[in-house]
């Protein structure tokens, strides 16, 4: 755990956040601010602080491994259709150096139209 790094301190439980999924290696919980109805944040309980750094550090198994809980955490929480993202450093709008992959969804189907 980094000492001062809010997404350590949620996987440690220091501080609140309303989990949706967990597994052995990563957590998921709503983000505070959402930008879209339903807005999901994946990330692995060990810190890294950026994709890249992650992706460096672990083998592609790992990283293929937070993809998947990605996913999970969209199916288990009834997304059938959904938007996976990560912002990679500041300038591509990264705030929270942590690793983490945004799942965004919960708009209207568009079938009614
Ligand atoms: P970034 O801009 O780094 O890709 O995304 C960081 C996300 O973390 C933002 O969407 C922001 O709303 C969210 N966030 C920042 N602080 C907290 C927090 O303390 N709790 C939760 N649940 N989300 C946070
Ligand atoms: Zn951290």
């Amino acid at each position: 755990m980094l000492q001062d790094c809010i997404f350590c301190k949620i996987v440690a439980g220091e501080i609140p956040a309303e989990r949706v999924y967990e597994d052995d290696a990563h957590v998921a919980f709503v983000d505070i601010q959402p930008k879209a109805p339903v807005h999901f944040l994946v990330i692995p309980k060990a810190h890294s602080d950026r994709l890249d750094t992650f992706v460096h550090a672990e083998d592609d198994a790992t990283v293929g491994r937070l993809v998947a809980a990605a996913v999970r955490t969209a199916e288990q929480n009834q997304l059938t259709d959904y938007r996976i993202g990560v912002n990679v450093g500041k300038a591509a709008g990264q705030e929270v150096f942590h690793t983490h992959v945004h799942v965004l969804g919960g708009w209207a189907s568009g079938d009614d139209a």
